[in-house]
C-alpha cells in the first residue's frame, strides 16, 4: 500500500494558513489518500504565541468545525481531530487539562520555542551563534517533550535547522540520544514533508532528515509521514518520493491513529 495517512494540517485559525478546509480534504481525495486530520496550532495562555494561533475562544469551534468535516465525509475518507501542541516547559498542567477537555485523536507536539515565554524562536532567523547553543536547549526540550507522555507524535525533528544552522558532529551524541529518549518513551515521529518547500533549507529535505530517519527506524521509532500543509496544494507533499525512500530503507508499516490509539498499516 502506498502512505495513506497525511495527520499534519493547519486552518487559517492560526493566522499563517489558508484555503477552505474543504479543499484540504478534496486535494487528499485526489490523491487517493485514505485517511487524514487536522492539527493546527493549540490555543496557549495568557496570549503566548498569539501571532501564529487560535485564540483559546476559538477552539470549541476549532473542533466542531473538524467533527463536522468528518460527518460529511464519512464513507468516502476519514477526518481525523488532531491539535500541534507547542511544548513549553511549566505549562504542562495546562496543556493536560486542554487534552482533557475534546476527544482527539492525536496530538502532535512539537517545539517552536526555546523560552518559557514563547520568545526564542527554536529556528531564529539570521541565526550568528553555535549549533550546540541552538541544538542543545532545543534537544533538551524535546526529550522532556516525549518523557511528559502529552503527544502522540513528536512533530518537525530538527527543525532548527531552519535557521540555517544546521547540526554538526558536536551534536551527533545529543541528537542520538534524543532519538533513543523517543523510543524509550514509545512515541511516534513525523517525516515531516514541509522542509521541502522551505526556502531556508538550501537542500530539499524533510525533518528530520533522512540519514535521522535511518536511525529512528533502526531504533525502532514508529513513523508517520505528514505534510504540515497551511495550504491546500501543500497536501501530501512529495508523499512518492518519500514512500520509495521508506521501501529502499527496509520501513514496512506506518502509524496510525484514532481516539490516542496507535495502529500501524502496511506499506
Ligand atoms: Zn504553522
Ligand atoms: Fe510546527
Ligand atoms: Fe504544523
Ligand atoms: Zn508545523
Amino acid at each position: 500500500m502506498p502512505i495513506l495517512c497525511d495527520y499534519h494540517w493547519h486552518t487559517p485559525l492560526c493566522q499563517h494558513a489558508t484555503g477552505p478546509l474543504e479543499a484540504y480534504v478534496e486535494r487528499a481525495l485526489g490523491l487517493g489518500l485514505r485517511e487524514v486530520g487536522f492539527s493546527d496550532h493549540n490555543p496557549l495562555p495568557r496570549g503566548l504565541g498569539a501571532n501564529v494561533r487560535m485564540t483559546e475562544a476559538e477552539l470549541d469551534g476549532y473542533v466542531n468545525r473538524v467533527l463536522a468535516l468528518q460527518a460529511r465525509y464519512r464513507g468516502q475518507i476519514d477526518v481525523r481531530l488532531g491539535l500541534e501542541m507547542d511544548y513549553v516547559e511549566g505549562l504542562e498542567p495546562y496543556l493536560t487539562a486542554q487534552l482533557a477537555r475534546y476527544p482527539w485523536d492525536y496530538v502532535i507536539g512539537s517545539v517552536h520555542y526555546l523560552d518559557a515565554g514563547c520568545v526564542q524562536s527554536a529556528w531564529p532567523k539570521k541565526y550568528i551563534g553555535t549549533a550546540p547553543e541552538l541544538y542543545g536547549p532545543y534537544l533538551g526540550l524535546i526529550r522532556q517533550l516525549a518523557a511528559s507522555g502529552l503527544c502522540d507524535i513528536i512533530g518537525h525533528f530538527d527543525v532548527p535547522k531552519r535557521s540555517g544552522c544546521r547540526p554538526t558532529a558536536a551534536e551527533a551524541d545529543d541528537i542520538t540520544r534524543t532519538l533513543q529518549a523517543i523510543a524509550q518513551a514509545g512515541t511516534c515521529v513525523e517525516i515531516n514533508t514541509s522542509g521541502y518547500r522551505h526556502p531556508e533549507l538550501p537542500h530539499p529535505q524533510p525533518y528530520p532528515a533522512l540519514p535521522l530517519v535511518e536511525q529512528a527506524l533502526a531504533l525502532g521509532i514508529p513513523l508517520a509521514v505528514n505534510s504540515d500543509a497551511h495550504a491546500p496544494e501543500q497536501v501530501g507533499l512529495r508523499f512518492t518520493e518519500v514512500d520509495a525512500w521508506l521501501r529502499r530503507h527496509g520501513c514496512r508499516q506506518l502509524a496510525r491513529f484514532a481516539h490516542r490509539q496507535r495502529d500501524y498499516y502496511a506499506l
